[in-house]
């Protein structure tokens, strides 16, 4: 499985809390291994650890001071820089080739308006579609594509796991199940 990298560029202290938050549980269950931040409140990060304690699975938020480095470092390495925007192109013409260039990705999503040395720096830009709506559905969708669905069968050998019921609630925890809901 290739790697997955999500760097996320800007973030507006409280108003962007949620979706930040969003973006790193998404990018974590739909096979990125790490989220990149320019700025982040510690709270993101502890809300992700609780998580991954509780359901398992490996995930890092890494903080940097400069995202053109980290950008340039990874294009160094012959990895693909993807840069998720409405005004790229759309993915319905473009994910088949990502994918059999079988290469480590690093994905851009922005909170504001991105730069636009990003989009030049980028090897692709790629539209969800060329509507506005938002950078954590737009993750989600790329990666659900890129994977073709099969990073929702990832195991991640939690102490919490889900048994998959039709109605009830089930979770196992490590030895014991509990169905009480
Ligand atoms: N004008 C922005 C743009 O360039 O897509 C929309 C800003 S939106 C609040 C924040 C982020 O959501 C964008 O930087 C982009 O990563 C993502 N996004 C929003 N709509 C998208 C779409 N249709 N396709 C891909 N990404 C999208």
């Amino acid at each position: 499985m290739v790697r997955i990298i999500v760097l996320r560029l800007g973030h507006r202290y409280v108003r962007d809390y949620r979706v930040t938050t969003h973006l790193a549980l998404v990018a974590r269950v739909f096979g990125a291994e790490k989220m990149i931040v320019t700025k982040i409140e510690e709270d993101v990060k502890k809300s992700i650890e609780e998580v991954e304690n509780n359901w398992g699975g490996k995930f890092d938020i890494e903080e940097v001071e400069n995202w053109r480095d980290v950008i340039k470092e990874w294009k160094d390495k012959n990895n693909l820089i993807i840069h998720l925007t409405m005004y790229g192109i759309n993915i319905n013409s473009i994910i088949d080739k990502i994918r059999n260039e079988g290469k480590d990705i690093m994905i851009i999503v922005g909170a504001e308006k991105v730069p636009r040395e990003v989009f030049e720096l980028s090897d692709y830009n790629i539209a969800i579609g060329n509507q506005p709506h938002s950078e954590i559905a737009a993750l989600a969708i790329f990666l659900d594509r890129l994977f073709e669905g099969k990073e929702l069968e990832k195991n991640f050998n939690g102490r919490l796991r889900i048994i998959p019921h039709e109605r009830g609630k089930i979770v196992k925890r490590s030895d014991s199940i509990d169905n009480s809901y």
